[in-house]
């Protein structure tokens, strides 16, 4: 009997089980794949949020070792005017970009350090349960053979496809469908030398540049869902002529470079889902998938992770509920999440800007601390209520 068992051991799994196995639960993590293994699909920008969440749990360092900077300049290239900032009130002042190979696997390493048991080759396949409550779960082995476990809790981590969702019956909201989101061609480069994070927005389209583990690059291109795609065979092209014709100055600097990797493309259905029901919660992408266009997601996951963490130790307590604890789960995580995944969906239109959003940033090019609140935006250290309020807005044009 395990006090919870956490299905998926990336970054939202292995920072739940982490966190628990400190606080002297006894957790396993199953995994359908073999850890640590790479997430093709990311452009693993963590923003100032995470990071710190990072810092706070004493990982920084390692994940620094495996070869993955810091990140401390940010630039937003607007075409008539570019706005260089920082996000505020962040502890270790800096984004970071790691490989998910090596961000996992400093995750599940602290993890298994902490004591957390792995059984890697799981496939969830359904929840065991006593009643309406969770009490383990059902899974099978690679050999076919059966595999069961029984739990407190268990927690769905294991990304937007989620059948432990699927399993307890967790109801879905603020759903779009791919089509009404970000479609995001990128690959990796080497030799292109990069002013930190650079963004190029332009009409319908969002360039982004950053640095990954040992000097690499992933540099992409953003384009609406909806928007007709480039075949596999025509990537390339496609990368080098809208490059050419939106940033010409990253560019001549990719041109300099080498692509050392195969083109990534992707596009994804975005939602959240009920956080918890009896016996069960769901963290990272299970509860809520964002679009990636403001790179939220492994964030996300952390601070579910820390939440959901918290809830549940205490819900373990002696004289506490596990059920009372979790109850508060999912306006808490709502109150962070929801704001975040509708300035993400929004984004991820890329409409031309209106009127209104072009005086905004006029506005805001002469005023560097309401820019670094809206970088804060990104880096989830200031909440779209907080920079969009009626009344920031107001100060904003007001001093401008
Ligand atoms: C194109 C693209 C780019 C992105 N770029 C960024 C970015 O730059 N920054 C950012 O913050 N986020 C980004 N994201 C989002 C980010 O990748 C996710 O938010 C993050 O991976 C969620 O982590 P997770 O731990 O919740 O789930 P996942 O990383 O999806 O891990 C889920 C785990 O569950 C396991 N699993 C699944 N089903 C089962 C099962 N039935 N049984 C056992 N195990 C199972 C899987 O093997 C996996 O290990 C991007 C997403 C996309 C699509």
């Amino acid at each position: 009997m395990y006090d919870a068992i956490v299905v998926g051991g990336r970054c939202g799994g292995a920072a739940t089980a982490l966190l628990l196995a400190r606080q002297g639960h006894k957790v396993l993590i199953v995994d359908q794949a073999t850890l640590p293994s790479d997430v093709r699909l990311s452009t693993h920008l963590i923003w100032h949020a995470g990071v710190d969440l990072l810092h706070e749990w004493g990982l920084l360092e390692a994940v620094q070792e495996t070869g993955c900077p810091l990140l401390t300049g940010f630039s937003l290239d607007l075409g008539e005017l570019a706005l260089r900032g920082q996000p505020p009130g962040s502890t270790v002042g800096a984004a970071m970009a790691p490989r998910r190979l090596a961000l996992d696997k400093v995750l599940l390493d602290a993890a298994l350090a902490a004591g957390v048991e792995l059984r890697q080759g799981v496939t969830f396949e359904d929840v065991l349960k006593d009643g309406d409550r969770v009490t383990g779960i059902r899974g099978r082995l690679q050999d076919g053979s059966a595999f069961t476990a029984h739990a407190k809790v268990v927690v769905g981590a294991d990304g937007t496809h989620s059948r432990v969702a699927r399993a307890v019956g967790a109801d879905t909201y603020n759903e779009s469908p791919k089509e009404a989101g970000s479609f995001n061609l990128y690959s990796y480069f080497t030799g292109v030398k990069l002013d930190g994070v650079e963004f190029f927005s332009r009409p319908e389209r969002m360039i982004y540049a950053w640095e990954t583990n040992d000097g690499r690059s992933v540099i992409g291109v953003i384009q609406p869902g909806g928007a007709p795609r480039p075949a596999r065979d025509n990537m390339e092209a496609h990368f080098q002529s809208e490059l050419a014709a939106l940033a010409p100055g990253l560019a001549s600097r990719v041109q300099n470079g080498r692509r050392d990797d195969e083109w990534l493309s992707g596009a994804i259905a975005t939602f959240c889902r009920q956080a918890a029901g009896p016996g069960w919660c769901l963290v990272g992408d299970a509860g809520v998938t964002m679009d990636p266009i403001t790179a939220a997601g492994i964030s996300n996951a952390l601070r579910d992770a820390d939440l959901a963490a918290a809830l549940i130790h205490e819900g373990l307590q002696a004289g506490h509920s596990l059920d009372d604890s979790l109850a508060n789960y999912q306006a808490r995580r709502d109150a962070v999440s929801v704001p975040l995944l509708q300035f993400a969906q929004e984004m991820a239109k890329l409409a031309p800007p209106t009127e209104d959003v072009f005086k905004l940033f006029m506005a805001l090019a002469s005023n560097q601390e309401q820019i670094d609140n809206y970088y804060g935006v990104f880096g989830q250290t200031v909440t779209p209520m907080a920079f969009f309020d009626p009344a920031n807005m107001a100060k904003i044009f007001a001093a401008a």
